[in-house]
């Protein structure tokens, strides 16, 4: 069919003013360390809700300095979920710490609070928890359950940037979280991140650590502590600041195409719609639905891309990973919700530069495609 046409999951929404912004700073030639990153960091702290903003080189590395500040090391465990992107687990490997996987919410995907306490052990230092698909994750519980047992919380908010939680915006959940900007989040930056959080010696920490282990000083060659280049450049900086002010109005976009999913797809029952809680705002990340177990998800994966549509399944759990089977053994079997989720999560075509239209016509395709596969 030389017609077909292909959606693809996800495409940047980048429009002039994003462009003029970037070479605003290509033609000033203060590429790195300018006032474009200064300027993206206080717009993200207002959307954050919090005190501090440090940008970095991306999600992930925000998150690592994340673990560093909470001071991480060998032996340490982390409670934390497997029903995530890879970075939320990896953040705190690269310390030598351990995860410790509970089971996560049926509803949201989220941590489960109650699952803590059975999990804790003389070992355990931390709690991370992940605002999965852009739904936050149950923070007060958290909160509650890490201070009976003196645990630092640290957040992943790399899919909520625009989410709220009994009011307050995601960003800097626990000692601070970390935003991520690759080209498939709300608002992208090509490659970057956003540390955020409500604690000076943090924010101080992380402006030292992204700099190489540099003093507030900024002696060019004095280096106080073992640091990283998780530094974010100025024209990453300058798109970054563009689009962060076209957040709300790329939010709305997202709700309406998540709209048109939710009533293009309500009623059947092969398909259940995402869930959201009664005190959250969802900054939509993503669109996952999840398929009745009676039929093969990865055949209906097939079925779509054969009629031009792209979906993912998202996730595959992270202790289903052959590395972490390799280093911290199996865990098969013991998270039976993660492991249902990830056999039957499909993540659909989505973004702000997505027309409503399509969402439409992957749901009818998603429909007649289940139609056609036997049950299994
Ligand atoms: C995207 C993402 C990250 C990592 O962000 P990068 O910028 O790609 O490093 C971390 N955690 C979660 C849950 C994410 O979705």
């Amino acid at each position: 069919m030389l017609d077909q046409r292909t959606i693809p999951m996800a495409g940047a929404d980048l429009d002039e003013t994003d462009r003029q912004a970037v070479l605003q700073v290509l033609a000033s030639s203060r590429l790195a360390m300018g006032p474009w990153t200064e300027e993206f960091e206080r717009l993200a702290a207002e959307v954050a809700g919090c005190r501090h903003a440090v940008a970095v080189s991306s999600g992930t590395a925000g998150l690592h300095l994340l673990a560093v500040c909470a001071g991480l090391a060998p032996g340490d465990e982390v409670i934390t979920t497997s029903f995530s992107f890879v970075a939320s687990t990896n953040c705190f490997v690269y310390e030598g710490a351990r995860p410790v996987f509970v089971d996560v919410e049926e509803d949201t995907g989220c941590l489960d609070p109650r699952l803590v306490e059975a999990a804790i052990t003389p070992r355990t230092k931390a709690i991370l928890a992940v605002d999965v698909f852009g739904h936050p994750a149950d923070w007060d519980a958290i909160d509650a359950v890490a201070a009976r047992h003196g645990l630092t919380v640290i957040s992943d908010p790399c899919e909520s940037i625009g989410s709220t939680y009994r009011g307050r915006p995601m960003g800097a959940e626990g000692i601070g979280g970390s935003f991520a900007f690759f080209p498939n989040k709300q608002i992208t930056t090509g490659e970057g991140g956003m540390v955020l959080t409500n604690r000076q010696e943090v924010a101080e920490a992380c402006r030292s650590l992204r700099n190489q282990g540099r003093g507030q000083t900024g002696a060019w060659l004095q280096h106080e502590r073992l640091g990283y280049n998780y530094r974010l450049d100025e024209m990453s900086a300058a798109l970054g600041a563009s689009q962060i002010k076209r957040l709300a109005a790329m939010i709305e976009r997202r709700a309406e195409v998540a709209r048109a999913y939710g009533e293009a797809l309500a009623g059947d029952e092969r398909i259940q719609t995402p869930r959201v809680r009664p005190d959250v705002e969802v900054s939509w990340f993503v669109y996952v639905v999840r398929i009745d177990p009676a039929y093969d998800r990865n055949a209906v994966m097939r079925a779509l891309a054969e009629r031009g549509i792209e979906s993912r399944a998202y996730f595959t759990p992270i202790h289903e990973q052959p590395y972490i089977v390799d280093r911290f053994g199996d865990w098969g079997g013991r998270l039976p919700v993660t492991e249902r989720l990830g056999a039957s999560s499909l993540a659909l075509p989505f973004g702000s530069a997505m027309p409503p239209d399509d969402a439409r016509f992957v749901a009818a395709s998603l429909r007649q495609v289940l139609d056609q596969l036997a049950r299994r």
